[in-house]
């Protein structure tokens, strides 16, 4: 991956063939840079392939991400707003290091600089990898606990892309854009109920609903929203690292017969 995953595209493919994936997309956040990649080494495999990536978005004040799939990723449009979505997070991380700084853990930037390689590319993940590096935490998601979440000393709120921004990129370069793992965002009933309404009204076509960050209540959950909104669904591993991932490529329960897979609307994409 190019942005916050630590295996290459080309280990992606082994480890996803090996775990017997058919059909895959690698998803960085903000970033376009892996595919070719990415489908070449799913060809050599004999495995389909979507392009995609996880666009970062503001809705109603919380960070949401917007997966795009099967899109056209020399188009123009979407390069440019996913060129200027990354210019955002140079500066958030030099706020968040100044933030960490105060609460006493110095040199937060330049440490997550080094696993990131890139100012254009770092994320709160970077942030994690480097403060368990320091001793501060033992393990990331107790870094993301304590000091990379909202009200934590490290959190920096930041403005990204509109839902209809992001939404038209991927629409517009022929693709389909999916909502990402729902459950995770700290909505009221009354906030997610705008969310999927304002994106479907602006073109969104599916919702994420098995993901290796629901638990299988929230598949159920979401698999109603799906039928509700008339949304195809997607099945999605969130996988980063064999060192940090809870669920591995390829293991997740199938979606429920009920929906329609997100695939299914993307045929004529799939290389
Ligand atoms: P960013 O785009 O820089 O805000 O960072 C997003 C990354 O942080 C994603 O790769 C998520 O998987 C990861 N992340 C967000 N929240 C958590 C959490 N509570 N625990 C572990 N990882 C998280
Ligand atoms: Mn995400």
């Amino acid at each position: 991956m190019v942005s916050d995953g630590t295996l290459t595209p080309e280990a992606l493919a082994q480890r996803a063939k090996a775990n017997g994936v058919e059909l895959w997309a690698l998803t960085d956040h903000d970033e376009v840079g892996g595919q070719q990649r990415a489908q070449a080494a799913a060809q050599a495999l004999g495995m389909g392939y979507l392009t995609g990536t996880e666009i970062s978005i503001t809705f109603a004040g919380q960070t949401v991400h917007i997966v795009g799939l099967g899109f056209n990723a020399e188009d123009d449009n979407i390069q440019k707003g996913l060129y200027q979505t990354r210019g955002g997070r140079g500066l958030r991380a030099q706020e968040m290091s100044a933030s960490l700084a105060a609460a006493g853990i110095k040199g937060a930037y330049e440490g997550a600089l080094k696993y990131a390689g890139n100012p254009e590319l770092i994320s709160r993940t970077h942030f994690a990898r480097f403060l368990v590096e320091a001793g501060v935490c033992s393990e990331t998601n107790e870094v993301f606990r304590k000091y990379l979440t909202e009200g934590k000393p490290g959190f920096v709120p930041h403005r990204w892309a509109s839902l209809k921004d992001a939404v038209h990129w991927i629409r517009d370069a022929g693709g389909v854009a999916v909502i990402a793992h729902p459950a995770r965002y700290p909505f009221s009933a009354t906030e997610e109920y705008a969310l999927f309404s304002e994106f479907k009204a602006h073109g969104g076509q599916a919702v994420e609903v098995v993901t290796g960050s629901h638990t299988a209540a929230e598949y159920v959950k979401y698999a109603d929203m799906a039928l509700e909104f008339d949304l195809a669904a997607s099945r999605g591993s969130d996988f980063h690292s064999p060192d940090e991932s809870r669920t591995d490529l390829g293991t997740l329960p199938y979606l429920p017969g009920k929906l329609t897979p997100v695939w299914d609307l993307l045929t004529h994409r799939i290389q």
